[in-house]
């Protein structure tokens, strides 16, 4: 597996100078299957737009596309009307929303009420792409590719405004949980440290530090610091953060990125256009028990 950013910003997209390192557009991944190279979506955030501009461009066909919904705030869903493939009548997409204790009620209805006409001028049904809308209420689903190998996607909702769900995605022995848009609380969500454990790859929501956190409570996010505490609880072997806020600017978040290293080497954050192969799955670099067992705090204050 392979997996490549689109989207690493939270709440808005932003285009100011000082962000473009890690990049503006919201969330939006890409899966790529590297024995059969087809690939998955995860969200559908601005990011999603040149995501489907590059398909476009390498002449990237399946005959199914598969995005996978997290939930369905603004964040996540508006570069859905700028997706290229979903213009193609030739070509099929699936909408999923996957977990138990789902709350939305109709999937179709959500993308139709986006592109009315008081939003956008072209409307759902005139896209042209042959779109199936997916609620699956179990826990994980299973999907065989065309070589056989089976795909094992496991879904945990977690405590988000609305609800969203968590993912973990196993392959040939590989694994990769995505996290997003997730508040603890006072606890971890063990349910989640449960979903992550031993993943070779973690991204985990980081939109604010602890004390933006003090300040936000209910709005739905996790600090950098709840990110690397389920890293290191989960026994992950990389971590990868995201849905950076959009106060955050390329030298703050180069600053975050320095601190998490001291606590957890293998942690990235999230660029835009950024691959991370989950092939390779490289050995932990965090260091003894006790360093893993240090609450190192992320402190460093916003920027001014
Ligand atoms: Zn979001
Ligand atoms: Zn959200």
């Amino acid at each position: 597996m392979k997996l490549k950013f689109y989207g690493t910003r939270g709440s808005i997209p932003i285009c100011d100078a000082g962000f473009q390192k890690f990049g503006g557009n919201t969330t939006c991944l890409q899966i790529t299957f590297t024995d059969t190279n087809r690939i998955a979506i995860f969200d559908a955030g601005t990011g999603l737009r040149n995501l489907g501009r590059d398909l476009r461009a390498i002449g990237h066909k399946q005959e199914q596309i598969l995005i996978v919904f997290t939930h369905f705030h603004w964040d996540h869903i508006q570069g859905f009307p700028f997706f290229a493939p979903a213009y193609d009548p030739g070509q099929k997409i699936t909408l999923l929303t996957l977990g138990r204790d789902q709350t939305v009620r109709n999937l179709r209805e959500i993308f139709e009420v986006q592109m009315q006409a008081e939003y956008f001028p072209v409307q759902l049904d005139c896209m042209g792409a042959n779109f199936e809308f997916l609620q699956v209420a179990d826990a994980s689903k299973h999907f065989t590719g065309i070589n056989n190998v089976e795909t094992v996607l496991t879904a945990q909702r977690h405590n988000h405004p609305g609800g969203a769900y968590s993912f973990r995605i196993e392959r040939n022995g590989k694994v990769l949980v995505i996290c997003t848009d997730v508040e603890h609380g006072e606890q971890i969500d063990a349910r989640l440290v449960e979903l992550a454990r031993g993943a070779d790859l973690l991204v985990h929501d980081a939109q604010y530090t602890a004390e933006e956190l003090q300040k936000r409570r209910g709005w739905g996010h996790s600090s950098f610091d709840q990110a690397l505490q389920v890293a290191e609880m989960a026994g992950v072997k990389r971590l990868a953060l995201t849905h950076h806020d959009p106060e955050h600017d390329d030298e703050f978040l180069e600053r975050i990125e320095k601190l998490c290293r001291e606590r957890f080497s293998n942690t990235v954050l999230a660029r835009e256009g950024m691959e991370i192969p989950i092939s390779e799955a490289p050995r932990t670099t965090s260091r003894s028990p006790g360093r893993l067992s240090r609450r190192t705090r992320v402190t460093s204050s916003p920027r001014k």
